[in-house]
């Protein structure tokens, strides 16, 4: 998809460390981190909603947050973690490309909203 930052980084035109990465999502650090550890996993496929994905794409991510549950301990997250996936304007959401912000590295605080 043109112009979306996350296909750039995914694509590898826009430079960016990738913790890690298989053919259905990479794993890259926040540039604007709202925790100690704040990582975004990011699903391959362009799209901007949960809801937009079809069977097989559905069954790819759910084994993509599978996957990267049993990695958790690689990426200092032993002591817990958080994830959120922002979905459209109330949430904030503002790369229109599925990702799973993953939070952790201390206690987190669960309010605010
Ligand atoms: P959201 O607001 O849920 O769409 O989250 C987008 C996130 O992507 C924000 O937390 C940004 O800080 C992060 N972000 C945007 N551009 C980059 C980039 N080039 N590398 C890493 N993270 C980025
Ligand atoms: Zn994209």
């Amino acid at each position: 998809m043109d112009n979306c930052v996350f296909c750039k980084i995914i694509a590898g035109e826009i430079p960016s460390a990738k913790l890690y990465e298989d053919e259905k999502m990479i794993v890259i650090r926040d540039i604007e981190p709202k925790a100690p550890i704040h990582l975004l996993l990011i699903y391959k496929p362009h799209h901007k909603y949960i809801s937009e994905l079809n069977a097989k794409e559905q069954q790819e991510f759910g084994e993509c947050l599978n996957k990267f549950a049993k990695m958790s301990k690689d990426f200092g997250l032993e002591n817990g973690y958080r994830i959120i996936v922002n979905q459209g304007d109330n949430a904030g959401q503002t790369v229109p490309h599925i990702h799973v912000h993953v939070l952790g590295g201390k206690y987190l605080e669960f309010g605010n909203f």
